[in-house]
């Protein structure tokens, strides 16, 4: 048997931290396994549903690199797989002759009842201290009632006869699990009186026909798959094998949702987490991989991937972890390839300073950049953090804080002379060459000659040339910034020192 699983976004939001984990998952598996990933559209929620959400949740998956072998038409390209469509929209003719076999079979009956008799029911069954259900006034109609009925004017809903009984089956992740159907809520409408079928319907309808054989989603479906299985079985489909994978919490264990955390996985991109770092994340939200190693590539995971080692507890949300693990992935990636991802970041860094009043003095290619990997690669949480790591390159002026230019243990003047005295030293190194461990040396001299601690001197340069406090290493930098402009943003700094003091 081949394995086919699937993931089934439904476009009402964009792409959410627990979709793109049970996508991950169903990957892995179906990877792992030899089988086939199906991406279907869930879009009969009309109102809610939209082609820019969409587009947000296909784009993301894609981007994680969680590509599908079997999906839908999209932006031009055709649907991919035997079972085409996979929108649900496009397949209603698929669902209205599934209800039709149904009703055929008496296994489903169309139903009457209008939204006050059913709120007058529930109303009563909250008096009455019952659980919310439907009472069966429309499940054993005579043609005769049935005719009267329509003669009024009513449209029916289809409803599915709920079977006596108990459902049970074995959960991959949450065991045996049986729930009586009596609990179920009565006959289960499967299709609105206006024709538009429902969710509990077509998920089956689908899951049937695409002969998925693993149904890899979030825990809290649990509570629909003893519906589902009655549908499967109604339909004289088999029953796929489930697998109800742990919810995602915050770290107080409160549901994780968009009003309280971020869970948009465009917003971690927006922000600079790796891709490679957000599937290592998510793949061990959930999943223990059964060694101490916590770093592994979407490959290693492929390989490894187990559905019996999804644990069934709540997995908490551990920013922190996400992190460390995106400062580890942004760690390997080759130079060229940092390079290249920092491009879009830094632009939009620096187009914030030129909106501002700075020149642009080069473009943020991946050719400027790339030489400054080895200084910024182990300083990058998040590649967000590029523009403040390295802006001072790529704008003039920059702008210093004169409070900042002061070391707390100088006062102006001295660091007045010492930034004129940097000045000459570095002026007289770089005439030849203008190389870090060239710098460093004399520099070092100078303080000791003058009883500065060095560490004073070089905040003051650094603060003089870059604008910050913090920056990757300091004779590197002025490297990268090179001979003529370092001293140019000596001579400014000295010149704004020298204003700030009473002429002597
Ligand atoms: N469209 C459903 C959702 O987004 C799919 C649930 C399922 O996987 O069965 O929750």
């Amino acid at each position: 048997m081949t394995v086919r699983c699937r993931i089934a976004p439904s476009p009402t939001g964009p792409l959410h931290i627990g979709t793109a984990r049970t996508a991950l998952y169903n990957f892995l598996f179906a990877r792992h396994e030899g089988g086939v990933f199906v991406l279907r559209l869930e879009d009969t929620d009309v109102a809610r549903s939209t082609v820019a959400w969409e587009r947000d949740i296909l784009e993301g998956l894609h981007w994680l690199g969680l590509d599908w072998d079997e999906g839908p038409e999209v932006a031009g390209q055709p649907a991919r797989g035997p079972y085409a469509p996979y929108r649900q929209m496009e397949r209603l003719p698929l669902y209205r002759a599934a209800a039709e076999r149904l009703l055929a079979e008496d296994l489903a009956y169309r139903c009457y009842c209008t939204r006050e008799e059913l709120d007058a029911d529930r109303a009563a069954q909250e008096a009455a201290h019952q659980a919310p259900h439907y009472v069966g006034r429309c499940a054993h109609l005579t043609p005769e009632r049935r005719r009267a009925l329509e003669a009024e004017g009513r449209r029916p809903a289809i409803r599915f006869r709920i079977p006596a009984g108990t459902v049970a089956f074995d959960d991959i992740v949450r065991g045996h699990v049986e729930i009586d159907a009596s609990a179920l809520g009565g006959d289960l409408v499967i299709v609105r009186s206006d024709g538009t079928p429902l969710y509990h319907f077509t998920v089956v309808v689908d899951d049937a026909e695409m002969a998925i054989t693993h149904v890899i989603r979030g825990e809290d479906h649990l509570s629909n798959t003893p519906k589902h299985i009655l549908l499967f079985r109604a339909l004289g489909a088999s029953v796929p094998a489930f697998a109800h994978v742990p919810l995602i919490l915050n770290p107080d264990r409160t549901k994780m949702s968009k009003r309280k955390s971020q869970t948009a996985i465009a917003d971690y991109r927006a922000q600079g987490f790796v891709r490679e770092a957000l599937v290592n994340f998510l793949a061990l939200l959930g999943w223990a991989s059964g060694t101490e190693e916590e770093i592994f590539s979407l490959d290693e995971l492929v390989e490894r991937f187990d559905l019996a080692r999804v644990h069934a507890g709540g997995a908490v949300f551990d920013r922190e972890r996400l992190e460390w693990l995106n400062g580890q992935w942004i760690r390997r990636l080759s130079a060229e390839e940092l390079a290249e991802r920092l491009v879009p970041f830094l632009a939009a860094e620096l187009a914030v300073r030129q909106a501002t009043g700075a020149r642009l003095v080069r473009e943020p290619t991946a050719e400027e950049i790339r030489p400054l990997v080895p200084l910024v690669q182990e300083r990058l949480p998040v590649l967000g953090a590029i523009g403040d790591l390295v802006d001072f390159l790529f704008i003039d002026p920059i702008s210093v804080d004169p409070a900042l230019l002061v070391p707390r243990r100088w006062d102006a003047g001295t660091t007045l002379a010492a930034l004129e005295a940097a000045r000459e030293v570095i002026e007289g190194q770089g005439r030849v060459s203008f190389e870090a461990d060239e710098l460093e040396g004399p520099l070092r001299d100078l303080a000791a000659r003058r009883g500065w601690k060095a560490g004073d001197l070089f905040m003051a340069i650094r603060v003089a040339i870059t604008g910050r406090t913090a920056t990757p290493p300091l004779f590197d930098t002025m490297v990268a910034l090179g001979r003529a402009h370092t001293l140019e943003r000596l001579d400014a700094a000295v010149a704004a020192l020298r204003e700030r003091l009473p002429a002597s």
